[in-house]
């Protein structure tokens, strides 16, 4: 059996109205590219035609088209997932089926792989979205950089190619809210970006409302940062320190200058100083559950590149 090098995994959710035009432009691009491939396909619990057309398109193409049919919508990313699962190219290239990034640059990503990286990202050229989406994700860009150690140009961006030791390790985690690109990029010995086209979209309409987009954004800042947990017991301290110094002032001040009003201030240190253990207390908390919700997610602890040794004979 000869190895297939490139696998393409492209989730769809209600995608009728481009998806004829996605295979149209998808196979001829990747026959160009001459090489071996496959196109895994997920229909994530669509509830237009999106699964009757996947199919009619795995009897045209049968030889190098897989489709996986899920039988709800569980999120593009858990798509993502399964496509990884079914892949079984050397690299596998994420797409989405709305044409917003052209398939002809696959070859990109390829050739930037080519130079020896395991995991390639990509830039959008320019941006074909709604203002407040440029907006909100320069804002979560920044956020995201200060509080992981994930650094990525344009996170929004899913057309990435990974290399077979990244989708063997993602296959290996079980995590039920994760956020693929960032999921490898933690895993990538090597990374890289390429710039890529943008389009808008093709037909239908953006599955992410406001809403999902900061549900996900909360995915990607807890799945892989307890900033947000440790903020508390670092403000916590913070406040104790200096509500005692607080206090400290206060009995030096009452003792040189004696009562003033009636021990109002006095009461004030206590519950700042109170106010600050609680915080600390509940960061606490914060750094055990942290702790807890690392070691459930079972990620693989570390990745081996390779063991040098001398082969004992036994
Ligand atoms: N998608 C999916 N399940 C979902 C939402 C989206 O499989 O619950 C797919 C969708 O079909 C598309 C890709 O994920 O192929 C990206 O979605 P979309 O283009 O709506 O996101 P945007 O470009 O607006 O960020
Ligand atoms: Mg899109």
């Amino acid at each position: 059996m000869n190895t297939i090098q490139l696998s393409v995994v492209i989730p769809v959710y209600n995608e009728e109205a481009g998806l004829q035009t996605l295979f149209d432009r998808l196979y001829p691009a990747l026959d160009t590219l001459g090489i071996s491939y496959e196109v895994v396909f997920i229909n994530d619990g669509s509830r237009d035609r999106s699964a009757a057309l996947l199919r009619e398109q795995f009897q045209k193409r049968a030889d190098v088209t897989r489709v996986v049919l899920f039988n709800g919508n569980f999120g593009q990313h858990m798509a993502i997932m399964a496509g990884f699962e079914q892949s079984r190219g050397q690299r596998v290239v994420t797409l989405d089926a709305d044409l917003q990034n052209p398939p002809e640059d696959i070859g990109l990503l390829l050739a930037k792989m080519d130079e020896g990286h395991d995991y390639v990202g990509s830039i959008r050229r320019q941006r074909n979205d709604s203002w407040w989406r440029h907006v909100a994700s320069r804002a979560m860009n920044n956020l995201r950089e200060r509080i992981t150690r994930i650094k990525m140009t344009d996170q929004g961006c899913m057309f990435r190619a990974y290399s077979r030791d990244i989708i063997n390790a993602i296959n290996s985690c079980h995590e039920v809210n994760t956020f693929i690109p960032a999921l490898a990029y933690s895993f990538a010995r090597n990374p890289a970006e390429v710039v890529v086209g943008h389009d808008e979209r093709l037909a239908g309409e953006s599955k992410y409302s406001l809403y999902s987009l900061i549900r996900l954004n909360f995915d990607l800042m807890t799945g892989f940062s307890l900033v947000p947990l440790q903020m508390f017991s670092m403000a916590g301290m913070l406040i104790s320190v200096f509500s005692g110094l607080f206090f400290v002032f206060l009995v030096v001040r009452r003792l040189i200058i004696g009562p003033e009003a009636e021990g109002l201030f006095t009461l004030f240190a206590l519950v700042f100083f109170m106010i600050g253990i609680t915080l600390f207390g509940i960061g606490l908390l914060g750094e055990y559950v942290g702790r807890i919700y690392q070691q459930v997610r079972h990620r693989p602890r570390y990745l081996v590149e390779a063991v040098l040794e001398s082969r004992s004979e036994d």
